[in-house]
């Protein structure tokens, strides 16, 4: 089967990611998300992400500017440089703007998914919210439908009875600033059938990604099995004040030539999501630092509406998005 139509369910950070590059790559998308007003950021978050689409192609460009110029090629000998990168350059203009376009809105679960070849999970990273929506998904979804999680930390087995197609359900997980970090971990559980995950790997080629195929189930992938517990010793250590987010960070990017220092990352992530994965290890195991460390993220930063990059405030702050700012619609 090929895949024709997405519903991506759940559109906030990543979901609205996820589905602006489906639309990128010209296959129609859904969004559902659970009420009008969700409905409403989602329409912000798109409008924003064109905006930074826009700006990627735009720096392309003046790299390939840099690139090209002065170099002389025979051109009776050699495709002009300059023309082949113009030709690429303007197929993505256009891509860009017809990507609004392909993208459709719904707060009814059922109407988004009516037509769908695959349902990309993005909702919260809490189990009883996924379990509930699988249960749900499976009752209204045709049975053609491949379902696929882009959970984080939790292991498709734990979901795949609820879905009530555990052949067709694998997770399938995107990282966060996929325009530029694009790469998707492809992790069935025991039960996923080997013709689905050869569908999703062509897939994932097919929308700009590069596919990263998992032997076995594994909580967190392998970018999560490393970067997770890479955030989580940075927090514990602002928690036992050795030191600040901010000398941590520093430390980080100067001895090792990173770019981005862990709380640099929490802030991208999103503080709501790295709670929401502390809080489960919290609850599942009697480990008493992640309960400490998830009582400090809710009390110092989200009952106080740091949310990260995308609130203007986690643990740096920001200049607020143009889509968070008033009227950014009308
Ligand atoms: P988010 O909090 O930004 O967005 C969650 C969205 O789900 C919101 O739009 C919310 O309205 C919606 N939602 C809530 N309940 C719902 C329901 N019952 N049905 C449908 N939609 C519902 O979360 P996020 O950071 O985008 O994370 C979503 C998923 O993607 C999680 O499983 C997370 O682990 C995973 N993920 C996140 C990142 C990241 O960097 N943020 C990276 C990779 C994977």
């Amino acid at each position: 089967m090929k895949i024709k139509k997405v519903t991506v369910a759940g559109s906030g950070v990543l979901g609205s990611q996820i589905a602006f590059q489906i639309a990128f790559k010209e296959i129609p998308v859904s969004i559902y998300d659970i009420n009008d007003e969700a409905i409403i950021r989602a329409k912000e978050r798109i409008t924003h992400l064109k905006d930074v689409y826009t700006e990627e192609i735009m720096q392309s460009e003046k790299e390939i500017e840099a690139v090209t110029k002065g170099v002389s090629l025979h051109t009776n000998l050699l495709p002009d440089l300059t023309e082949a990168f113009e030709k690429y350059t303007d197929d993505a203009w256009s891509k860009i703007n017809q990507a609004i376009e392909r993208i459709s809105y719904y707060s009814s679960l059922s109407e988004a998914v009516e037509e769908s070849d695959l349902v990309i999970e993005a909702i919260p990273e809490v189990v009883s919210i996924k379990q509930n929506f699988y249960k749900n998904l499976n009752q209204i979804a045709p049975q053609r439908t491949i379902f696929a999680t882009n959970s984080s930390t939790l292991l498709p087995s734990l979901f795949s009875q609820d879905t009530g197609r555990p052949e067709k359900f694998l997770a399938f997980h995107f990282a966060n600033e996929i325009w530029k970090h694009n790469t998707v971990e492809i992790m069935g559980h025991d039960g996923t059938s080997l013709e689905i995950i050869e569908e999703m790997y062509q897939f994932a080629k097919e929308i700009g990604m590069i596919p990263i195929r998992l032997n076995k189930e594994q909580p967190g992938y392998i970018l999560n099995s490393i970067l997770v517990p890479f955030l989580q010793s940075a927090q514990v250590l602002v928690m036992k004040g050795v030191s600040d987010s901010e000398t941590i960070d520093k430390t980080w990017m100067l001895a090792t030539g990173a770019p981005q220092g862990p709380f640099g990352i929490l802030d991208i992530v999103g503080i709501q999501t790295a709670y929401n994965i502390i809080k489960n290890y919290a609850d599942t195991s009697n480990n008493e630092l992640y309960k400490k460390l998830s009582i400090m993220l809710k009390e110092e930063y989200l009952d106080k509406g740091k949310l990260g990059q995308e609130s203007g405030e986690g643990f740096y702050k920001y200049p607020k998005p143009k889509y968070r700012q008033p009227g950014f619609l009308s």
